[in-house]
């Protein structure tokens, strides 16, 4: 299991955009960073906080069918199919985002849940 640091998910995170004020830098509070797993990103344009979850292993083991739809994600880079799930981040109750990394190319990006864009 890879572990993540704070400054990879604030940096990973800067590829999304704020749910309220659209930027997107983002910062990760140390007192949230628990064991659960659950931390907490706050947006440094207006302290908007949101749920960060790190729990990958336990979230990948508790939704089957999460594991079959990151191999059904194509890489918009080397277009090699199957990817890898990092962290998660809840922006918004509409807007939840999967931080990947492609098997080909180990290029990293957001893609935009799947679970929550099917309500
Ligand atoms: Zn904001
Ligand atoms: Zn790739």
């Amino acid at each position: 299991m890879v572990t993540l640091t704070k400054e990879e998910v604030e940096r990973r995170l800067g590829s999304v955009a704020c749910a309220v004020c659209k930027q997107s830098s983002f910062a990760i509070d140390d007192r949230s960073m628990g064991s659960d797993g659950e931390w907490r990103g706050i947006c440094r344009a207006c302290f908007y906080t949101f749920p960060v979850h790190t729990d990958v292993e336990f979230y990948l083991r508790t939704q089957p069918d999460v594991p079959l739809r990151l191999k059904e994600i194509s890489c918009t880079a080397c277009n090699h199919q199957g990817v890898t799930l990092d962290f998660r981040a809840t922006l918004s109750v509409r807007e939840a985002y999967y931080f990947v990394t492609c098997r080909g190319c180990h290029r990293q990006f957001p893609e935009k849940s799947f679970l929550e864009a099917y309500e």
